[in-house]
């Protein structure tokens, strides 16, 4: 009950504005009329409540509209997600990322998990930093200035090729293209996660190269491949 426009005149124009369809409309009114129950109706008014309101009545209505009515699917709450993580031990891990923001968003994923990040902002300086310690994987991002992720990939796996030892490199690619996973295989990439990173995605992808220990890895190197065992004559 307010001068000029009353509440379900408001209800209504509020519907109208873009973004507020499918907002959440409490009515609180000292007065209830016979019919208002079918206007809020008409009107996807979600609760209807008589004044004065009771905080307890108040914060039940709330969460009773919320709960009941959700035009956009929630994301998973964060604690069930990591649950959901595949065990991993605690990784060194060289990132190698021109956009400090992605940097951010990596070193967020990684670093509560215990996984100690290095960040190199260019291909070049992957392999500066990659001279002088080691590390139990890479994310590389493709697209980088000076030396881009497939030829630092290169020069990598061609260092290996006198050293010995396979380094798990994980791609990161906003590249949509099909293919591109193909793509970042036939590079000597070991692995691909897409841009944005998800990060179930991308500690799934890690969990794959380190389970825990006394956990089989999924992707055994070839070194520790070792022939079928022969039969018993
Ligand atoms: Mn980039």
């Amino acid at each position: 009950m307010m001068p000029e426009l009353d509440g379900f005149a408001v209800a209504s124009r509020i519907r109208e504005l873009p973004g507020c369809r499918h907002m959440v409309l409490l009515m609180l009114t000292s007065s209830g009329q016979l019919g208002d129950g079918a206007r809020c109706r008409s009107l996807g008014i979600d609760r209807y409540l008589i004044k004065p309101v009771k905080q307890a009545d108040l914060l039940d209505a709330m969460l009773t509209a919320l709960g009941s009515r959700s035009p956009v699917p929630k994301p998973a709450p964060e604690p069930s997600r990591a649950a959901e993580v595949a065990p991993c031990r605690a990784l060194d891990i060289l990132l190698v990322e021109d956009n400090a923001i992605n940097q951010k968003l990596v070193e967020r994923m990684l670093q509560p998990l215990g996984h100690r990040v290095t960040t190199a902002a260019d291909g070049r300086a992957a392999l500066a930093v990659l001279a002088r310690d080691r590390f139990d994987l890479i994310l590389m991002d493709v697209q980088l200035p000076l030396m881009d992720g497939f030829e630092a990939t290169a020069a990598i796996r061609a260092a290996e090729r006198d050293t010995g030892g396979h380094v798990p490199i994980v791609a990161m690619t906003a590249h949509a293209m099909k293919g591109d996973r193909e793509r970042c295989l036939s590079a000597g990439m070991d692995a691909y996660v897409a841009k944005p990173v998800d990060r179930h995605e991308l500690l799934a992808t890690l969990a794959q190269f380190a389970p825990p220990p006394g956990a089989s890895a999924a992707v055994p190197s070839a070194a520790e491949s070792k022939p079928a065992p022969d039969l018993a004559p």
